[in-house]
């Protein structure tokens, strides 16, 4: 545990002082009274001692053979197993999710580890039949360099895994640098490199802001790559920083699931499937329910049974382990969500439940929302267009499949949704139209597994899909390679080639 310590970067295999000396404090969301920890708070000169490192390490890691770092991950990983109740309690107190979430957030980690280390003797390439005698041809991926990786803070130790163990097993080297409200969470996983031998220079921490930080590790002539996860304003700048040197640029942004529930639906699952898609994590997830588009039939009774379902969820701080919602991860995320209720209310919609801050007692010291349900939620309004990230989800009335399927895709993210229904042919039209980066049948908007690909559509990505064997794509280039013996000089698409 980590009570009034302070932690540092890390550099080329060392644990190291910011060169500014300053330090910031991170606090617990669920009850501000805890400190975490104090963090450095760094700048460009940290940012280019790691650069340095990573680039130099990158000479020697390229060369390691491929499975023999897949082995090292795979140690990785199970030092991230044995640790798994110490970085889910930690990262409990530092972003606020329930325990139960934590562990599923660090599982994640270790099951992206052990997939990872098995592509260390995957990575195929292809071979294919040259146009000529005595002509060899094929493909082989080829590592970048360094990469940079910028990531948010609802998935603490998740998404930085998704992006560090596939760009390691490639051969590429790591710059990192973590959310400001969850160093923590990646400070562990470093701990755990340096545990089990990673060369120095391989993989660097740099903690601090966005500006401070992000902006020269994106800028930077050196890097190669830059993955970020974050919101779509973000990544914006993200991807104009990269496109004056030509970097590759990973982006995973923004979402406005939703979830349709046809009239022939189960609808005790389908209530199910919307509480957790909604108010798990506290509605922080990029997948999060925060649209439920029901028809017309079921509409009135899937509100009311929904409503009374919201109104029980227990808050509290997460690591209780019967509570089943913890706070928003800042004041200032706290009070976008009690933004978004007032916006709710002034556009018209029907607040059923919820609508402002937890309060009294110990909530008093922590960023708690409501649970808060609008019911006839038009496509107009914001709430129904807009990104949230918190305890609030919309319910908005379909009158056919079709017009279902029109209002799930009715919003300029694209990254998942889902359909309830019995009836297999509405649940393969809904999948073939609705245009997602994920899409589920008879399930929530959340639940993605480590070996599909990840990542959305539209303004939710740039095109890139982290996770399964796709982000080996993301990580590595391509190299064409012909090799002739035929001892002389044959020109492809030039010599006629005469079959004897
Ligand atoms: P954010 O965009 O505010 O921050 C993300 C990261 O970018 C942080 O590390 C932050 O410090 C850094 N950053 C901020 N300003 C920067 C700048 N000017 N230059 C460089 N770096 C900068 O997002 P957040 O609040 O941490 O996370 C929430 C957002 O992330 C939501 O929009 C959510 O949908 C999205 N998200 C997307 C996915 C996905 O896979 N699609 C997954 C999780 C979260």
């Amino acid at each position: 545990m980590a009570d009034d310590k302070v932690y540092k970067n890390y550099i080329n295999g060392e644990w190291v002082d910011s060169v500014s000396g300053a330090t910031y404090e991170n606090r617990n969301p669920a009850d501000n009274r805890e400190l975490i920890g104090l963090f450095q708070k760094s700048n460009a000169e940290d940012v280019n001692n790691a650069i340095v490192a990573a680039d130099e390490a990158y000479k020697k890691w390229r060369l390691v053979p491929a499975p023999k770092r897949g082995e090292l991950l795979f140690k990785v990983a199970q030092k991230l197993d044995e640790k798994k109740e110490m970085i889910s309690q930690d990262m409990t107190r530092e972003m606020g999710k329930i325990i139960k979430e934590t562990r599923g957030d660090t599982q994640e980690a270790i099951d992206m580890g052990y997939y990872m280390a098995g592509e260390g003797r995957r990575q195929f390439g292809e071979t294919t039949p040259s146009e000529m005698r005595n002509k060899f041809q094929m493909s082989i991926r080829q590592p970048m360099g360094v990469c940079a990786m910028i990531t948010p803070w609802n998935f603490p130790i998740a998404i930085p895994s998704w992006k560090i163990f596939p760009a390691l097993v490639c051969g590429n080297t790591v710059v990192i640098k973590p959310a400001t409200y969850t160093p923590l969470s990646v400070l562990h996983f470093m701990e755990i490199f340096d545990e089990c031998g990673i060369p120095p220079g391989v993989v660097n921490m740099v903690t601090g802001s966005g500006s401070s930080v992000g902006e020269p590790l994106m800028n930077d002539k050196r890097v190669r790559l830059v993955s970020f996860t974050g919101s779509s304003e973000v990544g914006s700048l993200v991807s104009q920083a990269c496109a004056p040197d030509f970097k590759h640029c990973m982006l995973e942004m923004g979402g406005k699931n939703g979830q349709l529930v046809m009239d022939d639906a189960k609808l005790e699952l389908a209530i199910e499937g919307a509480l957790w898609g909604a108010f798990g994590t506290t509605g922080q997830r990029c997948t999060a329910t925060s649209r439920v588009i029901v028809h017309k039939d079921v509409y009135k009774e899937f509100v009311e049974r929904f409503v009374e379902r919201a109104k029980a969820i227990k808050i509290g701080n997460g690591l209780d382990e019967s509570v089943e919602m913890g706070p928003a991860v800042s004041e200032s995320q706290m009070n976008t969500v009690l933004e978004y209720m007032q916006i709710g209310k002034k556009e018209g919609a029907k607040m059923h439940c919820g609508g402002g801050r937890v309060t009294g007692g110990d909530y008093d010291h922590g960023w708690f929302t409501e649970p808060t349900v609008f019911s006839d939620v038009t496509e107009d309004m914001r709430i129904f267009q807009e990104e949230i990230f918190g305890s609030v989800t919309s319910i908005t009335v379909c009158d056919s499949l079709e017009d279902g399927i029109n209002k799930l895709n009715n919003v300029v993210y694209g990254l998942s949704a889902s359909v309830y229904t019995q009836d297999v042919n509405k649940a393969f039209t809904a999948m073939r139209d609705v245009y997602t980066g994920i899409f589920y049948v008879n399930a929530p908007t959340i639940g993605a597994e480590i070996s599909l690909p990840f990542g959305g559509t539209k303004a939710t990505g740039n095109g890139h899909r982290e996770a399964g064997k796709q982000a080996l794509e993301v990580f590595s280039e391509w190299k064409a390679v012909y090799i002739d013996f035929s001892g002389a000089l044959q020109k492809a698409q030039i010599d006629e080639f005469e079959i004897e």
